[in-house]
């Protein structure tokens, strides 16, 4: 029984979820996410297996209830299978967030581990335009991976990053998806991070979104969870769902219950903060990290790291943290 105090914020915020970027690179090269010439860290710099999964079980031992494994591509890194593996014994709540290219390789795998949550991700639902944002192929193994985790009844989510001149016209074909189908489209605004050439004019905010939709639908307000980043809606009759997560518009930071841990063992209290606290260092010393942690955790500001002009400061690229 895990009998720590919780890991709280000045704010009064409990986290209590954390997203693992277990690699940081990947198959595809999201023009929103990836750089055109990205900086890797040294295979020496990042986790192994058993380091990886011990930093997971020191924020396991206080408190982390769900782990979500992303990226880079998470399905990419080779020893994804002993990792969920791990966890699954753990008794966290598991979920990922994938491109969904090698989702079939692995489905009997999530079965077996518990692994029911999976976030996909699509920006768009023409090939050809799949291949310009990704500048990589995959569109169909992709659309048929995402027909076979429905299958399987996968509590399934499709995330689609919305960019003004490039797939903001899909938006309510994107919605006629979800009229015979249990799924959650979720829409992201464009957010900026190093590398991505994001500007004010490409970010399509939330209410947008909304209207453009509106125009089409009829939509209602749907229910929200209680940490959670998205804002739902849904047209009568249909069976999924969509959402809009409005990081930039009207960020959700008051209930934000995440904490992040990249693949080079840092830990980061905030999406949007440069400060990077290394855990990995003092595990490879024997030092006692929950000290280490509790301070970055206290040290969180209280909406997007303190930075009142996020576009204009130092991030990683997207890549390398895992949304
Ligand atoms: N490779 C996996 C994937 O694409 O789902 C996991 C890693 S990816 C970095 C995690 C999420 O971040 C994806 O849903 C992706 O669309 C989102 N993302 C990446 N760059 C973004 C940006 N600039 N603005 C908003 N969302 C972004
Ligand atoms: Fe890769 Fe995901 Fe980034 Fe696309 S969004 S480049 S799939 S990590």
């Amino acid at each position: 029984m895990n009998m720590k105090k919780p890991l709280v914020d000045e704010h009064g915020r409990v986290h209590d979820y954390l997203r693992v970027s277990i690699i940081e690179k990947c198959n595809l090269r999201c023009r929103y996410c990836m750089p055109e010439d990205p900086e890797w860290t040294p295979k020496e710099d990042l986790c192994t297996t058993d380091e990886l999964l011990e930093l997971v079980d020191t924020f396991i031992s206080l408190g982390v209830k769900k782990v979500r494994l992303t990226g880079g591509e998470p399905l990419v890194r080779h020893d994804v299978d002993i990792i969920l593996k791990t966890l699954a014994e753990r008794g966290v709540e598991l979920a990922m967030t994938t491109n969904g290219i090698l989702v079939d390789q692995y489905i009997a795998l999530f079965e077996k581990c518990g692994l029911n949550r999976i976030n996909v991700s699509l920006d768009t639902l023409k090939p050809n335009r799949f291949e310009m944002m990704t500048r990589r192929t995959g569109f169909e193994k992709v659309r048929a991976n995402i027909n076979k985790l429905l299958e399987r009844e996968f509590e399934l989510k499709v995330n689609a990053v919305i960019m003004r001149g490039v797939n903001d016209d899909e938006l309510t074909d994107f919605v006629e998806w979800t009229r015979d189908i249990p799924l959650t489209v979720r829409f992201i605004e464009f957010m900026p991070f190093d590398g991505n050439r994001w500007d004010d004019n490409s970010m399509v905010p939330m209410a947008e979104i909304k209207d453009k939709i509106a125009d089409k639908f009829m939509i209602l307000r749907g229910k929200d969870g209680p940490n959670d980043t998205t804002k739902h809606y849904r047209v009568p009759g249909y069976k999924g769902q969509f959402g809009i997560i409005s990081s930039m518009s009207e960020h959700f930071c008051g209930s934000c219950n995440r904490i992040r841990l990249l693949a080079n063992g840092s830990m980061k209290n905030c999406l949007f903060s440069n400060d990077e606290v290394s855990l990995l260092q003092p595990l490879r010393q024997g030092e006692d990290l929950e000290p280490i942690i509790r301070d970055t955790i206290l040290e969180k500001k209280p909406s997007h790291a303190g930075r009142f002009r996020i576009a204009e400061e130092k991030n990683r690229s997207m890549v390398t943290i895992g949304g």
